[in-house]
Formats: C-alpha cells, structure tokens, sequence
C-alpha cells in the first residue's frame, strides 16, 4: 500500500496530462505547495466532481509515490468549492492572479501556515462581495511580507528617518526609499506619494480582516496597485501571466476598486 498524505488544501493551478489524466498543483495546509495526479479526471467527470476546479478548498488525500515520480490524487472531498469566484469575471481573473503568485513565489514540500491562512482569507473576502482590487491589493502586499520581501516603508535608507514630504522615491531593488532631502538629481527610482506608501504601511502591519478599515483614495490605490506589481515582477524577474490579463481588463472594464 503506498502511504497516503491527507491535509486540508486549495487549489491553485490545473492542466491537462496525456490523454484522460489532469496535474493539480494545490497549496496544502500541512505540506505548503504540493502536486497530484487526477487519474481519469479529463475523461470522467463523475469521480472528482468539481473538487478541482480552481480555489475550491478541499480535504485532499494523495497516495505518495514509492521512490520518485508524482503523487496519485486518491480523494478529494470539497470543503468550500468557492463557486462564486469563478462566476464573476472579475473575481475569477484577480483569484487567478493570487493563485499563480502562490505558484511562483514558493517551493513543494515548504510549507508556511500562514500563506494558506492569507488564501483562506482571501477567498472568503471574494465570496463576501467585497472589492475584487482591494483584496488583492491587500493579498499581494501581504504575500511579499510573507516571503521575505516586505518594502520597507518605515524609514528612508540614507538618513533614516520616516518620510515627511510629498513623495519619495522607491529604489526597487534596494527595497526601500530615499526621501526627497536625500534624492540625487536625476537618480532613477519610482516615485510614490506619501498618500501610496501609508496605505501600503497600513495593509503590511494589518491582518487580512482589516481590510474594509482602509480608506484610500483612488489616485493612491492605482499608484499602490503599480507600485506593488512593479515589486513582484521585480524580485519574481518575470513578468506573470495573469498580470497582462489584468492590465488589459482592468483598463478596459473596471472602475478604480
Ligand atoms: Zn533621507
């Protein structure tokens, strides 16, 4: 018998192997990110029934293999299948998203409690209606924390104190700022106003239920919203898929939040 691995999990990526089988990538509670085989799932619906659609929550048991090679899916039961975000254009697309930031930014067999909990929240914010950007704005300011690569927004990296002008600007791959006293002439940097930097201040220092708490005006959360996007692609050094998707859906359909 080979030795089954059983944890609560989400799933975050799907694709299409061969024939009639589909590789699920899920992130586990207990194992952090993890791959399975879904034996017969691309010609029988019947045996999983939607339990891997994408962001469905589910306690999953894998059969591990005996030397190497990829795991087997041996059952999954849906804990919350998350229906709703996959009905709504916009929740499908920005879930989308976090999903495959999760993907990029962690390793199998590493897991981190709080990355599930942070997808946890996520998701039932979704569900609950609330604004699509904002979660996650939150989500992707929260992650970076999560993977060691939080800005930092506390202090400028020259004379060390807070920020107190109109903006500063942002040395990406520093990953801090420099004030406006302490700025060269013609130094390249992204510059962010103070408005961007306190509103990405107050999601890093927050929980994910805070959220509705924030207050921001749009001007800031489009410069956040960029300003956070530039970070991944930065340290990622790729630009994600789903981000061009979002880029041309969002200045097409969408209003601000
Ligand atoms: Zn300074």
């Amino acid at each position: 018998m080979p030795e089954i691995f059983k944890s609560p999990a989400f799933v975050i990526a799907g694709r299409d192997l061969g024939e009639s089988d589909r590789l699920i990538t899920f992130y586990t509670m207990d194992r952090g990110k993890t791959r399975g085989i879904a034996k017969g799932a691309k010609k029988s619906k019947h045996r999983f029934v939607n339990a891997l659609e994408p962001f469905t929550l589910l306690n999953l048991s894998l059969a591990l293999p005996r030397t190497t090679g990829l795991s087997r899916i041996d059952s999954a039961e849906t804990l919350d299948s998350f229906s709703s975000l996959r009905g709504k254009i916009d929740y499908y697309i920005m879930a989308s998203l976090c999903c495959e930031l999760v993907d990029l930014w962690t390793r199998e067999g590493d897991p981190q409690r709080d990355l599930f909990e942070l997808l946890r929240s996520y998701f039932r914010s979704l569900k609950e209606g609330l604004p699509a950007r904002k979660a996650t704005l939150f989500f992707e300011t929260l992650l970076l924390s999560l993977v060691g690569y939080a800005p930092n927004l506390d202090s400028c990296l020259r004379c060390k104190r807070p920020p107190k002008d109109d903006h500063v600007a942002f040395k990406i791959h520093a990953g801090g700022f420099i004030c406006k006293k302490c700025q060269k002439k013609g130094e390249d940097a992204h510059r962010i106003t103070l408005g961007a930097l306190k509103s990405l201040k107050y999601i890093q220092n927050r929980k994910f239920n805070n959220l509705h708490r924030l207050s921001i005006t749009d001007a800031a959360f489009e410069e956040a919203w960029s300003f956070i996007h530039d970070l991944h692609c930065h340290y990622l050094q790729r630009v994600p898929a789903s981000y061009k998707v979002v880029d041309t859906i969002t200045s097409k359909t969408y209003s601000k939040k």
